[in-house]
């Protein structure tokens, strides 16, 4: 898995070629940088080999959401440096910040198993109940759980076998995807998860978010330059960002990438397509 270091350099490189970009990559920067400072306990294997593989069959992702070693305290921690961080950089969402922020405080002893709640159901629904900003919750649980997540997912990457799982959602943590790459040789596509950074291959044609396989219900837009296709899909009305590899030179990191396309959401979402 790419490291922090590497993504940050990648972002901190680019932040002076993509014009407009310069607020957006320094906010994600600075979540990175509280990401790789998190206070998390090493990823250890809650399987054996046959239990992962047996999970892989059956359909399930090898993280249970109760599996999820998470220290409470850690991950509160984390939660605050987020809500503060987002809203230092966005003024404008102060006050629904404040609103989360607030909601997450009154559950600080129980964070682990909201969280938990989050991973299984892929919302936040008490807090959206709560009537609190549906993609504010989600940025901010992302964000907080993603370095717990990605050192679970280091430790169980070796136990993915791609060809027995060959799903729209992630292996490891069952999180969707959030961008996918089409490989530089082959052309094969692979995705990135939104949740824990994790790859893994899926078909190439097809709706990773509803299964649609129906051409006539699938379309894509692509960049001028072609590097970039913002895939929609119309059963579900979801969509996916992906970058054409095969039409880059150099190596490009997805968990960058995710950043450097924010351009192809705000599109996304003018156009009605939607996160959910
Ligand atoms: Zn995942
Ligand atoms: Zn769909």
């Amino acid at each position: 898995m790419v490291g922090y270091a590497e993504i940050l350099q990648e972002l901190h490189s680019q932040a002076g070629k993509r014009a407009g970009l310069a607020d957006t990559i320094e906010l994600h920067c600075e979540l990175l940088e509280a990401q790789a400072h998190a206070q998390v306990p090493a990823g250890r294997l809650a399987l054996s080999s046959e239990e992962a593989a047996e999970r892989l069959q059956q359909g399930y992702p090898l993280l249970a959401p109760e599996h999820l070693v998470a220290d409470d305290q850690a991950l509160a921690e984390l939660f605050d440096q987020i809500g503060h961080i987002v809203a230092e950089r966005r003024p404008e969402l102060a006050e629904a910040l404040a609103g989360v922020r607030g909601w997450l405080d009154e559950r600080r002893d129980r964070i682990g198993a909201v969280a938990a709640e989050y991973l299984r159901e892929g919302r936040v629904r008490e807090g959206e109940e709560a009537g609190l900003d549906a993609y504010l919750l989600t940025f901010v649980f992302i964000n907080a759980l993603r370095p717990f997540l990605r050192v679970q997912a280091q430790a169980l990457t070796p136990w993915v076998d791609e060809s027995v799982w060959y799903r729209g959602h992630c292996p490891i943590c069952g999180g969707e995807p959030d961008v996918a790459a089409l490989e530089q040789e082959s052309g094969r596509r692979r995705l990135l998860c939104s949740r824990c950074d994790s790859e893994w291959a899926f078909r190439r044609v097809g709706c990773p978010f509803c299964g649609n396989d129906d051409p006539q219900q699938l379309a894509y837009y692509a960049s001028e330059d072609q590097v970039y296709r913002l895939n929609v899909c119309e059963q579900c009305r979801r969509y996916l960002k992906t970058i054409d590899l095969r039409q880059v030179a150099g190596k490009r990191l997805l968990a960058a990438e995710r950043v450097l396309t924010v351009a192809m959401d705000v599109a996304a979402v003018e156009a009605g397509y939607g996160v959910r």
